[in-house]
């Protein structure tokens, strides 16, 4: 198991207080790794300027070799990278080789593609005697912070529109999952120019806290809590670095009398709970008509309590426990405040899983009202409140009345009414009919405090790149 940051072209141990990484399937530490030193902080970024130099004249060509070569490598070694994926974050090893393997492939790929044909205005004569052009160049040097719930492919999302515009980046993995990132480092050192990429480990208030402060820092990158978003840009203020915020969410998914109701329960059992609900878009937060509302309730009860998870054959697992005893209490406390409401029924789950690991039940809050905290505000966990509406405008309403704007869906069989729903939800994605589907090709990020950083697609090279005038004066 690959144990040391990378710095440069040096791997290394961090010299400071050891962090726990812990196995959430049966609570058991794996191993600890000590966090990095200012100092070497302050190296990581040293490498990342001096690779500057160089990395940010290759050209396109030259920079997508590089992305397609990663992506090669991940794809070679994917039954490793999920192995380890997979004991980290407690993810089914399926789901890992299955769902998120092939998209964190496909992103480098995409990314290899887009940034050797990135569109913008036509140059010309928009003064006389004089030839514009727009130019994308390179921001600088990146500080790229992830979270714990996509660890391999937060670190796609953000590394390959990075280094495909030509930046360099010093990444720091969650303090909880920080294995992929340590393997994957092995292979960039091994594929890239020294100081492209530099893999820094730690906590958020300690070494996160030294890397977006640090005065050569020119962008900071960051998926995680508003909180954390928030102390992001009190840093980027001291001295006006850029941001790239992915912040949290709450997606509302409305449901019309006249939807396809086995379709919305199909969807709601797959993306209400995919990865134990630890997904900023998770389809947690249900709409219904007054109408479809009491089938629907009682079918994704039932169809909620066939999950499987826990299961002594991983293959079989379709979820996983929570990443840590703390989100696991976490998410129990909101289910246990809910149910102290008179008009809330837990009409499945409500409790955590047997056993050791960090496991949590399936569960539906059935009765939630719109000012409910279980309605309200982010559980990350595998339960979903449903809130029964009787009009369109109360349904989009409710919808939008929310600190969160990233993701919605919205499920009937009136296209007009589909798409006139879909216009009004203040949401960085609405799906119709499904829920949770990305690809490459398409931007995914939010509005509101859900943030303003685009991932995936053309929309994060432009993120990832600045836009300049040059002028040129015909002799
Ligand atoms: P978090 O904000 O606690 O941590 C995210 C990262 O930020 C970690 O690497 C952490 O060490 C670092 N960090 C924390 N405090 C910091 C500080 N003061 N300075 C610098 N870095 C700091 O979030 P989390 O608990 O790891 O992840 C869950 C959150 O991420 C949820 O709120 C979820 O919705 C959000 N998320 C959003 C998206 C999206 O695309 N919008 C995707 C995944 C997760």
């Amino acid at each position: 198991m690959d144990t040391q940051m990378l710095i440069g072209s040096k791997f290394d141990k961090g010299t400071e207080t050891e962090e726990p990484i812990l196995n959430p399937k049966t609570g058991a530490k794996i191993l600890s790794l000590p966090e990095a030193s200012p100092a070497q902080i302050g190296a990581a970024v040293a490498a990342a300027e001096k690779a500057f130099a160089s990395w940010s004249r290759t050209t396109p060509a030259q920079r997508s070799g590089y992305l397609l070569k990663i992506a090669d490598r991940i794809e070679a070694e994917a039954k490793e990278f999920a192995a380890l994926e997979a004991l980290n974050c407690g993810k089914p090893i399926n789901a890992v080789l299955n769902d998120e393997i092939p998209a964190i492939v496909d992103c480098y790929r995409f990314f290899a593609g887009a940034v050797r044909s990135m569109p913008g205005q036509v140059a010309g004569e928009y003064l006389p005697g004089h030839t514009s052009m727009v130019r994308r160049d390179p921001i600088g040097i990146i500080a790229s912070i992830a979270p714990w719930n996509y660890p391999l492919m937060m670190m796609a999302w953000k590394l390959a529109p990075a280094i495909g515009g030509g930046n360099t980046v010093v990444f720091k993995p969650s303090e909880q999952t920080p294995l992929t990132a340590l393997k994957l480092a092995r292979i960039l050192s091994e594929i890239l120019p020294e100081g492209v990429v530099n893999v820094v480990l730690g906590r958020g208030d300690s070494v996160g806290n030294t890397l977006i402060n640090h005065p050569k820092v020119n962008m900071i990158s960051i998926t995680g809590d508003v909180a954390t978003g928030k102390k992001v840009l009190q840093a980027a203020a001291k001295s006006v670095k850029r941001t790239h915020l992915e912040l949290g969410g709450k997606a509302p998914v409305v449901v019309f009398d006249d939807a396809d109701l086995g379709a919305v329960v199909n969807g709601l059992r797959a993306f209400g709970y995919y990865n134990a609900g630890q997904d900023c878009t998770a389809a947690c937060r249900i709409y219904a008509g007054k109408k479809i509302y009491d089938k629907l309730v009682a079918d994704l009860s039932s169809a909620a309590t066939t999950i499987k998870y826990n299961l002594p054959d991983d293959t079989e697992n379709e979820i996983g426990p929570l990443i840590s005893r703390r989100q696991r209490d976490r998410v129990s406390s909101f289910v246990e405040r809910a149910s102290e409401l008179k008009h809330i029924e837990i009409t499945t789950g409500g409790k955590p899983g047997e056993g050791s690991g960090f496991y949590y039940q399936p569960t539906v809050v059935a009765g939630a009202l719109q000012e409910d905290e279980i309605v309200r505000r982010e559980v990350f966990g595998p339960v979903v409140s449903v809130t029964r509406f009787s009009e369109v405008d109360e349904a989009v309403n409710w919808a939008n009345d929310s600190d969160y704007g990233l993701a919605s869906s919205v499920w009937t069989k009136d296209v007009s009414r589909a798409m006139t729903t879909a216009a009004r939800l203040q949401y960085g994605c609405t799906w119709i009919n499904t829920h949770f589907m990305l690809t490459n090709e398409m931007p995914h990020g939010g509005l509101k405090q859900s943030g303003y950083g685009k991932d995936m697609s053309l929309y994060a090279l432009e993120d990832y790149t600045a836009v300049r005038h040059v002028m040129v004066a015909h002799g």
